[in-house]
């Protein structure tokens, strides 16, 4: 066990005085206890650890390998395994493998219980509450392992994907989350803390048609309209972007699915036709409720407003 303060100095020592190295290696890869002792004092600890790991595996493996590979110079072995010492010396001051940092910080570590590969991509959840819970699980677990995922959600409705966050917000940090909102009537900034995992949800009806057929008010036509799934994102950012794609969740007007016939007939539509797909498309009585109400704590007016998913959100609160 060592003092930070010895880590430390010894550290940067190791790296010629870079302070940015030492903190990496010290808050990221540096072996600790469960208590969060440091159990190493510089990289070549780290380095000999991993060494015996693989050695331990090594040893596991006879191969009839007993001189240099031709072509390959780092290739060459002495004997029938690669002995902790060879292995050491390509890692030795990170100067022939220069591994990645969930390699670096989980190899022949028994404190934690990591993902030793960074990064990992997650089966695409089907578009049901199931599969997308099951998504969420999956995620949440890979990053409590400190490994990141990637997992493809651009099937999904955009109703789906915000469960989704919200679900990944509460199991890995916890069903609170503070932000600040500001009072529509005074402006005062207030702090509150929202529970993610008591906002109301309405489900879509067991009947829910979709696409959704719907009638214009003013022209009398019958159209079919798509809700916008994450793919769709892009086209719902500004009002602008909105009016130009509308087409694009119009499966059917009046009998026909040709998207050119669609779009010329969207470009002549009244405002209030338009109106009414916008609204339609918005579905905002469905989903998870994000739309949150509060008192202002300094002069008790009410404010309603969408809760703020910003990039703190994915942090602890
Ligand atoms: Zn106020």
């Amino acid at each position: 066990m060592f003092d930070e303060s010895e880590v430390r100095g010894a550290t940067l020592n190791y790296f010629n005085g870079d302070e940015l190295a030492t903190n990496v290696f010290m808050t990221k890869y540096c072996l600790r206890d469960k208590k969060g002792n440091f159990m190493e004092k510089t990289p070549a600890d780290m380095h000999r650890r991993m060494a015996k790991e693989f050695a331990r595996i090594e040893a596991q493996f006879e191969t009839d390998h007993t001189g240099p590979v031709a072509g390959n110079t780092y290739a060459h072995r002495a004997g029938p395994h690669l002995s902790e010492d060879e292995i050491y010396s390509f890692l030795k001051d990170f100067k022939y493998i220069v591994p990645q940092g969930s390699p670096m910080m989980g190899i022949g570590n028994n404190h934690v219980n990591v993902s030793l590969s960074n990064c990992v991509v997650v089966d695409n959840p089907q578009d049901s509450v199931s599969s997308i819970m099951d998504a969420g699980k999956d995620l949440a677990n890979l990053f409590k392992r400190r490994c990141g995922a990637g997992v493809d959600i651009s099937n999904l409705l955009t109703h789906d994907k915000i469960a989704l966050t919200l679900k990944l917000r509460e199991i890995s940090y916890g069903e609170e989350y503070k932000a600040v909102i500001t009072c529509d009537s005074c402006e005062f900034d207030n702090h509150i803390t929202f529970n993610v995992s008591k906002l109301d949800t309405v489900f879509f009806p067991e009947e829910f048609e979709h696409p959704i057929p719907v009638t214009l008010p003013t022209i009398k036509k019958d159209i079919l309209l798509k809700l916008p799934r994450v793919a769709d994102e892009d086209y719902l950012l500004s009002t602008e972007s909105l009016g130009s794609n509308l087409w694009r969740f119009i499966t059917e007007i009046d009998g026909h699915s040709d998207p050119i016939i669609i779009s010329k007939v969207v470009e002549k539509l009244p405002l209030k036709d338009i109106h009414t797909i916008i609204n339609t498309l918005g579905q905002a009585k469905y989903g998870i409720q994000t739309k949150v109400k509060f008192e202002c704590q300094k002069c008790a007016s009410f404010t309603i407003t969408e809760l703020p998913i910003t990039s703190d959100f994915f942090t602890v609160s």
